[in-house]
């Protein structure tokens, strides 16, 4: 038996790293084991070829919870933004382009020469929404009460929810609890008319998970999103230099700094247990390593149907975790240039924002058909950035790297993704030289993560964003499942920290962060 840690992190995702950082601060002695061979699980800058680095799967940084940044100095260990505030620009294939910028009067102007009345009307309707967000965005760092105990804190928890919703004032409070479970598709119609506005919104309420528009629950995930980030919902767009990796370098720097202990390399294959409580964990060498308590950063299938085994749960918390849906939907496509592709319509300056093709909600809506059948659209829904404009340390002079999210990519695609990769690459750069003619002839490489390779390569079941589908049946109180909603699971000693738990995906730390506090509170599941 190896050297004893008070705690043990399976996964130095960055929400692991979050987690190992805030315990190795109280003073536990702390072990992070990560699979790969590097920090930051779908948070990490990979060299496609040599001398071109991307961000291999998350590259936008919108959610990040402030607070972790501040309480882990996250600044201090060589975190830097390299592109703040970016616009997004939802393109139109006549180069009638839209601009999205966070100082209003450019988006105003921008918006006026779609449509005079959209334009008076978003200011008012971004204030409301944001107004609905700032209620969840109260949660984030909440942990979810249990329903129907009698326990104070629960209570008291359930009562913020309640009063959180209520503060919103009478009129607000009605038009949040008449569209909080409505689908994002209805309510963007009620109110625009500009097919660029309602695609780039609709586009931003279903990102990551397997709703299309018109799906239930579509606002909810948008207000989750506007959840995220800075003061108010800012939710503006920023990228880290050197890439996503950069900010889990700087995670694991600060958890180091605190005294935690990271081994890259190092599969876990099974949770110990001893006495109905956890012992420590098992590695693929055969390693074993002791600990009491053991935070799982691994989505809850593979925690508790791999690593644990369902011997010591009970049917229907085995049941449950069976049932979370974890078929992801997004790929992601780099492409390494010779030279900058000149997008019709879009100048150097706006060509450093986030591009997206989903000119209308019927357009992403139709991307969605697809892939509820295990297809993919021959016109897909695509999130778009240059990162190498802003930055010059991910590519050769001259040369520059593109990063596309693919949104529907189903990761139980018809034919499977070992056969159709080629094929479907191909149709997501056609699509992409509708806008940018010369695109073609400036590839040098390409590489496609597809959800087969995300389960493969990132270690996540489905190759799913969130670690579990996100909505209204799995969202705060019900996420992951009853019974581990606190973090706590049913076997003492065992803790989740990563995306399947509240408040979900996205690179925000907040579950890292939330789940540290539950650790050290001894927190028990009941
Ligand atoms: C294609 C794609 C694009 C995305 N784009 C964005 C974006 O632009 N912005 C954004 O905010 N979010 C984005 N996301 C979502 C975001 O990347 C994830 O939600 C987030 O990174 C999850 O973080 P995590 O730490 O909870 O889990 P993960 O990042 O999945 O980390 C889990 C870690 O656990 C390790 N692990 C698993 N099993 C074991 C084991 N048995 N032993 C040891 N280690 C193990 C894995 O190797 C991994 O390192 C994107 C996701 C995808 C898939």
């Amino acid at each position: 038996m190896s050297k004893a840690y008070d705690a043990i992190i399976i996964g130095g995702g960055h929400n692991g790293l979050v987690c190992a950082a805030y315990l190795a601060r109280a003073r536990k002695r702390t072990l992070v084991l990560e699979a790969t061979d590097r920090v930051g699980g779908a948070a990490v800058t990979r060299e496609i070829i040599p001398g071109f680095k991307v961000s291999a799967c998350a590259h936008l940084l919108y959610l990040l919870h402030p607070k972790v940044l501040t309480d882990l100095r996250v600044q201090d260990h060589g975190f830097k933004l390299s592109a703040r505030d970016m616009s997004t620009l939802p393109l139109a294939e006549d180069g009638r382009h839209l601009v999205l910028a966070t100082d209003s009067a450019l988006t105003s102007a921008s918006l006026s020469a779609h449509s005079a009345a959209d334009a008076v009307a978003l200011p008012a309707f971004q204030a409301r929404i944001r107004r609905f967000a700032r209620v969840i965005q109260r949660l984030l760092t909440e942990t979810p009460p249990r329903l129907g105990t009698r326990n104070r804190s629960d209570q008291l928890a359930l009562l913020k929810l309640a009063w959180s919703i209520r503060r919103l004032g009478r009129q607000d409070m009605r038009e949040f609890l008449r569209i909080a479970g409505m689908n994002v598709a209805d309510l963007l119609e009620e109110q625009f008319e500009t097919d660029l506005l309602c695609g780039a919104y609709a586009f931003d309420a279903v990102l990551g998970t397997r709703l299309g528009p018109r799906s239930p629950n579509s606002t909810l995930t948008w207000f989750y999103r506007l959840a995220g980030g800075g003061k108010n919902g800012s939710n503006a767009l920023a990228q880290p230099e050197g890439g996503m990796g950069a900010l889990s370098d700087a995670l694991a720097a600060s958890a180091k700094s605190a005294g935690a202990e990271i081994r890259t390399g190092s599969s876990v294959t099974q949770i110990r247990v001893e006495s109905d409580r956890v012992a420590g964990v098992v590695l693929d060498s055969g390693e074993e390593i002791k600990a009491d308590l053991v935070v799982s950063n691994a989505d809850p299938k593979r925690t508790f149907l791999s690593l644990l085994g369902t011997q010591y749960l009970d049917t229907g918390f085995v049941r449950r975790i069976r049932d979370i849906p974890m078929r992801g939907t997004a790929a992601k496509l780099h492409l390494a240039l010779d030279g900058l592709p000149s997008f019709s319509g879009v100048d150097r300056a706006q060509l450093g924002g986030r591009l997206l093709i989903a000119p209308s909600i019927g357009y992403v809506e139709r991307a969605f058909n697809h892939a509820k059948y295990g297809e993919y659209s021959e016109a897909p829904v695509l999130e778009i950035t240059i990162p190498s404009l802003h930055d010059s340390t991910l590519t050769p002079a001259g040369k520059h790297v593109l990063s596309a999210i693919v949104q529907y990519a189903p990761s139980d695609l018809k034919g499977g993704w070992d056969d159709m990769r080629e094929a479907f690459a191909d149709n997501v750069i056609d699509t992409l030289a509708r806008y940018a003619p010369d695109l073609k002839d400036k590839i040098i490489a390409r590489e496609l993560l597809t959800p087969l390779d995300l389960e493969r390569e990132f270690g996540m079941a489905g190759g799913h964003w969130h670690h579990g589908e996100l909505g209204l049946e799995r969202f705060f109180m019900l996420r992951p499942v009853p019974g581990a909603t606190q973090y706590a699971t049913p076997l003492p000693g065992l803790y989740l920290c990563g995306a399947g738990c509240h408040p979900g995906g996205g690179v925000m730390g907040a579950a890292g962060m939330n789940a540290a506090r539950e650790v050290l509170a001894g927190r028990v599941a009941a």
